[in-house]
């Protein structure tokens, strides 16, 4: 095994189980691991700290253990699946015959850094953000087979576009074990198709689950706009929470089609909705005042890294005066950034600012957050990333 030596003090992080190594943190390595090796981390005293998977970058270790006598097998995937898998059952997620959608492994969340799974019926997708949960798919995926028992029948393995894309891994698009077509997934009862091979993450953004549902009970009579609609989730529910009408806009034509397929299939003929593919700005500052007294905001990550963080606070400043400016008096906004660089506290000031500047009364209804299936690793709080407020606009 190769050997990660710290510089002096830098082990502190990793005895709190902070699951990140930064390349910055390295004295020296004995050896010279491949991207995705398996590499122990020792201290400047030579002591055994932790195991992870190694890649060359800002993040040059993701820890998969802290104990030295754990070893990074398939037993070891079948054991963390199986925690992750029982996890989701306790908390009322599985086997629901109205519910077949939900994330099973959430990467830091599940102490099982660079790996996500979703599963949408028989279908798990999975999806590798490190060279070594690549390098490991394989394994993951017999695991996953065996942890779920009979409840999931299929493995699509979607990497392509969140590994590093200098490392020449061969990462292709595919099914790993079986390969289903059948592609409707169940959220709460309403249905949505799953494009795993086209879609963005891994086809839908189960993320939103709760606040969607949320939203439902807010939709009873109101004209609703779903900016950035992607699959149209806010959509749907706002149609079964018996909106007056429903909008979908995002610039996104493929977007469009994907949103008014899932419309159509839970309510076909259904004449309250209609969709528009436009840039949101561009839609915002031509809609007419008052037209709307419903309002979801859930634009893509403004800020992916920290250096585009000012300009990602102006970008959901803007937007958010456009929209509060012109919401009907007594609407309410839903309001969302699932920046991992944009703090709680940034994205509310970044709301205080554009309320103080459209001058209306604005009171917070619901804070708002990712759900129990995307869970926050306590000594990984960067692993906070959804953000929603909830605003009532006088
Ligand atoms: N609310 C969605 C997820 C939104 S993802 C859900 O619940 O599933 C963000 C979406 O914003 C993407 O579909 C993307 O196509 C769209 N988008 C990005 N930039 C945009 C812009 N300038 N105007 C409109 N839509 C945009």
């Amino acid at each position: 095994m190769y050997r990660v030596y710290l510089k002096s003090g830098k082990e502190e992080s990793l005895k709190r189980f902070h699951p990140w190594v930064f390349s910055g943190a390295i004295s020296h390595i004995d050896g010279t691991p491949e991207e995705g090796d398996l590499v122990d981390i020792y201290t400047a005293k030579r002591d055994f700290i932790a195991r992870g998977h190694y890649q060359i970058g800002s993040i040059a270790v993701r820890i998969l253990t802290f104990r030295q006598d754990e070893a990074i097998n398939e037993d070891f995937w079948k054991r963390k699946l199986q925690i992750a898998y029982e996890m989701r059952q306790g908390i009322g997620l599985c086997k629901q015959p109205d519910h077949t959608t939900y994330r099973l492994v959430h990467g830091e969340g599940d102490n099982l850094p660079g790996l996500v799974i979703d599963i949408y019926g028989q279908t798990a997708v999975m999806q590798a953000h490190s060279v070594g949960m690549h390098c490991c798919r394989k394994q993951i995926a017999d695991a996953l087979l065996e942890v779920m028992k009979g409840s999931i029948r299929h493995i699509y393995y979607k990497s392509e576009t969140t590994l590093p894309y200098k490392a020449d891994l061969g990462a292709e698009n595919g099914f790993l074990i079986g390969g289903s077509q059948e592609n409707v997934a169940l959220e709460y009862g309403l249905k949505f198709h799953i494009d795993w091979a086209k879609g963005q993450k891994t086809g839908f953004f189960v993320d939103q689950r709760e606040n969607r549902a949320l939203l439902e009970r807010y939709a009873c009579g109101r004209d609703v706009l779903n900016m950035f609609c992607y699959t149209g989730g806010f959509s749907v529910y706002a149609l079964r929470g018996c909106a007056r009408l429903v909008h979908s806009v995002d610039s996104s034509a493929k977007a469009i089609e994907l949103t008014n397929q899932n419309v159509r299939l839970n309510f076909p003929d259904d004449q309250r909705h209609t969709a528009y593919a436009e840039d949101a700005f561009k839609f915002l500052d031509q809609m007419d005042d008052g037209q709307y007294d419903l309002i979801i905001l859930d634009p893509p990550a403004f800020a992916k890294h920290r250096d585009a963080l000012r300009n990602a606070l102006q970008g959901y400043r803007k937007l958010n005066v456009k929209a509060m400016e012109k919401i009907h008096s007594g609407g309410i906004l839903f309001t969302f950034s699932c920046s991992q660089a944009v703090s709680k506290e940034q994205f509310r000031t970044s709301i205080f600012t554009a309320a103080a500047m459209t001058g209306r009364s604005v009171r917070i209804l619901h804070q708002l957050t990712q759900p129990a299936d995307h869970p926050v690793n306590i000594y990984h709080p960067e692993g906070e990333y959804l953000k929603g407020l909830v605003l009532y606009v006088e």
